[in-house]
């Protein structure tokens, strides 16, 4: 079988933009060769030539904080987050096709809203049965008891407390086939004004969780927004940290020691969509509204320090509700070069060099580069010079993922 030739393309290799136009043939699921610039690659018999008339080729995005079972999406508005559980189930496997369509061909799970949703899943699309992104799967996100909350035996995995409890989670979860655990570490202002300077576990018990997930082979995420929660998930060794907000002096210090291990998606995504949200008169988001506004605020800071310390820091911002849809997610890549001073450069580069490390697969994930999977992006218009453009799918021309086309160039015409 002969192999695709992306031809008279502009490539963004996942770091930097090539001079001038090249080529790019794929065989099989790999990328083999890219051109020198202002060269073309060597045509087989049975090659299928794809003349990209000047558009860009890129690798395809990672989301870096995905939630395919929140409901609401580009297609749907869902009011609420929850759904009967058979709507739940092809809800999330619409929303994992809707994230391909919009170039997202890997995602990394921030949680679902069901145990084991996003596994299965996950093996209906490598097995080639649904559309959808490579996905790092999720059970549920782990929050502690209430207060007062009485357990039932049964539920001491989900929500008890006590070093046991945060081990059995994780065992669980890895049984379950979920690769990424969840842990909310601190709360969230969004939903109980003071709740993000609240701890809701403690370090013991963190360090219970990274010892077990070290242990079952799988890699632990947290939300932590409280500068302690940040310091409590490094020492219990978390992978991925979300938000990070109120990070202070030590934690930044503490962050920086371990950047070479850790990754970070502020979710800013989700905090622009809050303050640009006009919910109906009866919907109070007041007080929603004052917290993102305080949250971008400090995030505008702490972002750039933390780029400048070497951090890796990526787009992934919490889509999926009602006024965050699944399907925007290629917004966060504008507002890091809108609020946290990134070239369109390094903001592509985030969210692709970067995002393929994120998925433990930078080796072979994220770049446009001989040995690399294909997964590739051909688009109308450039995003080094407008990063915007990725938010409109139809300039979308190609949509590769493993060597496949999930967007066929040729049918994308018709
Ligand atoms: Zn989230």
């Amino acid at each position: 079988m002969g192999g695709i030739i992306f031809d008279n393309v502009r490539i963004f290799d996942g770091a930097r933009s090539h001079p001038g136009v090249g080529a790019v043939r794929v065989e099989g699921n790999r990328i083999t060769e890219v051109s020198a610039p202002g060269q073309t690659v060597e045509r087989k018999e049975g090659d299928r030539v794809i003349n990209g008339h000047g558009g860009t080729l890129m690798p395809g995005l990672v989301e870096a904080h995905a939630h395919l079972s929140w409901p609401s999406s580009v297609e749907r508005f869902v009011p609420g987050m929850a759904l009967p559980p058979e709507d739940l189930v092809l809800t999330t496997a619409r929303n994992a096709r809707i994230l391909l369509d919009h170039g997202f061909t890997s995602a990394y799970s921030a949680g679902a809203l069901s145990k084991t949703v996003e596994v299965v899943l996950n093996s209906f699309i490598t097995s080639g049965g649904m559309p959808g992104p490579r996905l790092v799967a999720s059970s549920i996100e782990r929050s502690p008891p209430q207060e007062g909350e009485e357990l039932d035996p049964g539920q001491t995995a989900d929500h008890g407390s006590g070093p046991d409890a945060m081990r059995a989670f994780v065992r669980q979860c890895a049984t379950l086939g979920a690769k990424s655990v969840k842990f909310l570490l601190s709360g969230e202002d969004a939903l109980m004004p003071g709740a993000s300077q609240q701890l809701l576990y403690t370090q013991e018990e963190a360090s219970a969780a990274g010892e077990q997930a070290r242990e079952s082979g799988v890699w632990l995420a947290c939300h932590a927004q409280a500068a302690e929660a940040i310091k409590m998930a490094l020492r219990a060794n978390f992978r991925v940290l979300y938000h990070c907000t109120y990070a202070d002096e030590e934690a930044l210090d503490m962050l920086e020691a371990r950047r070479d291990e850790i990754y970070i998606a502020p979710a800013i995504g989700i905090i622009q969509a809050t303050l640009d949200a006009a919910p109906p008169p009866h919907f109070d988001m007041s007080h929603m509204k004052r917290s993102a506004a305080e949250v971008l605020e400090l995030q505008k800071k702490l972002i750039p320090e933390l780029k400048r310390r070497g951090l890796k820091i990526l787009p992934g911002g919490d889509y999926g509700f009602p006024f965050n849809p699944n399907g925007r997610n290629a917004r966060d890549l504008e507002l890091f070069v809108q609020h946290f001073g990134y070239s369109p450069e390094e903001a592509l580069s985030a969210a692709t060099l970067l995002g393929g490390e994120l998925m433990g697969m930078g080796d072979k994930l994220g770049q446009v580069r001989p040995g690399f999977l294909a997964d590739l992006l051909l688009l109308d218009g450039n995003p080094v010079e407008d990063v915007t453009v990725l938010q409109d799918r139809s300039h979308l021309r190609a949509i590769m993922k493993d060597g496949r086309f999930h967007k066929d160039p040729a049918l994308a015409a018709l």
